[in-house]
C-alpha cells in the first residue's frame, strides 16, 4: 500500500504532516505525521493523555493546529479559508459518549443534519434514517427515544447518524470505553461491517484484539509524537520498549 520510494500512499484520505499542537504551556502534539489511504483503517493506540484525541480531533477541526498540515479529501484543513461546513460533511465523527439529543427519537436524531445541513426533503431523509439504522441493525428502533435504548445501541444509533451524512471518513474516538464489555461487541461488530464495506477509517482505541484484526495501519502514539506505525502486525512483535511494554500491560 504505501510507496517503497517515499513513504507515502497514491491516494490519501487523511494526511497529518509534522502537526504541532500546544494547550497553553502543554505540547500535546509534538510533529504528528501519518497519512491514510482511502478505504483503508488507521488504529491509534497510545496510553492515556498521549495526545490521540486532540489529533484526531484536529483532522474534523475541533481543534486548531500551531504548525503543520492537515489534509483531508481535498480540504485543507488548516487553512484560513477552510469550509468548515462541507469539511464535516465529508467527515463522520463518533464519540466516547454517545451524544444523541435525548429529547428527540431515534429519527429526528438521524434526519436533523441531512434536512438542516444538507437541505434533504423530509421524506427522503426519513428512508434515509431507515436504511442506515437498518445498516447497524436497529431497523425497529425509528421511534426510540435514547434513554428507551441500551448503551451499545444507542452507540450504533450515533454511528448511523454520522453515516447519513455520508461521510468519505469516519473518526471513532474510543467508542466503546463507556460501554459495559457485554454491549462491546456489538458495536465493534459495527465497525467491521462498515470497514469491510470499505469505509476509510481512523480509530482511537485500546481494544487491542479489535485493533489488530480490523486496522491496515497502527499508528502508537506516545508522548504526542508518533512512536512506531506500521501494519497491524507490528502488536505482535514491537520493536520499541514503550510499544513493548504498553501491547504487555493489556491497556
Ligand atoms: P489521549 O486521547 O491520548 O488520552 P488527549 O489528546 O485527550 O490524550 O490529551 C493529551 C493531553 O492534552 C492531556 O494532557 C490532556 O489533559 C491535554 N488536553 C486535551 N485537551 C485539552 C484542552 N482542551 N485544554 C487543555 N489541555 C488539554
Ligand atoms: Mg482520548
Amino acid at each position: 500500500m504505501l510507496n517503497q520510494a517515499t513513504g507515502t500512499s497514491p491516494d490519501p484520505v487523511v494526511t497529518l504532516r509534522d502537526v504541532h499542537k500546544s494547550f497553553g504551556p502543554l505540547k500535546v502534539l509534538e510533529g504528528v505525521s501519518f497519512e491514510v489511504p482511502r478505504g483503508t483503517v488507521t488504529a491509534i493506540i497510545g496510553r492515556s493523555g498521549s495526545g490521540k484525541s486532540t489529533a484526531l480531533r484536529c483532522i474534523d477541526r475541533f481543534e486548531t493546529i500551531d504548525r503543520g498540515e492537515i489534509r483531508v479529501c481535498g480540504h485543507r484543513v488548516d487553512a484560513p479559508g477552510l469550509d468548515l461546513r462541507r469539511l464535516r460533511q465529508d467527515v463522520g465523527i463518533v464519540f466516547q459518549s454517545y451524544n444523541l439529543f435525548p429529547h428527540l427519537t431515534i429519527e429526528q436524531n438521524i434526519t436533523l443534519a441531512p434536512t438542516a445541513v444538507k437541505g434533504m426533503p423530509r421524506a427522503q431523509a426519513r428512508a434515509l434514517a431507515a436504511e442506515v439504522l437498518a445498516q447497524v441493525g436497529l431497523g425497529d428502533k425509528l421511534q426510540a427515544y435514547p434513554e428507551q435504548l441500551s448503551g451499545g445501541q444507542q452507540q450504533r444509533a450515533a454511528i448511523a447518524r454520522s453515516l447519513a451524512m455520508r461521510p468519505k471518513v469516519m473518526l471513532f474516538d474510543e467508542v466503546t470505553s463507556a460501554l459495559d464489555p457485554e454491549l462491546t461487541g456489538e458495536v465493534l461488530k459495527v465497525i467491521e461491517v462498515l470497514a469491510a464495506s470499505g469505509m476509510t477509517m481512523v480509530m482511537v482505541t485500546h481494544e487491542m484484539g479489535f485493533a489488530r484484526g480490523i486496522a491496515d495501519e497502527v499508528v502508537f502514539m506516545h508522548r504526542g509524537r508518533v512512536h512506531e506505525r506500521g501494519p497491524a502486525a507490528m502488536l505482535g512483535a514491537p520493536t520499541t520498549p514503550e510499544l513493548r511494554q504498553f501491547v504487555g500491560s493489556g491497556l
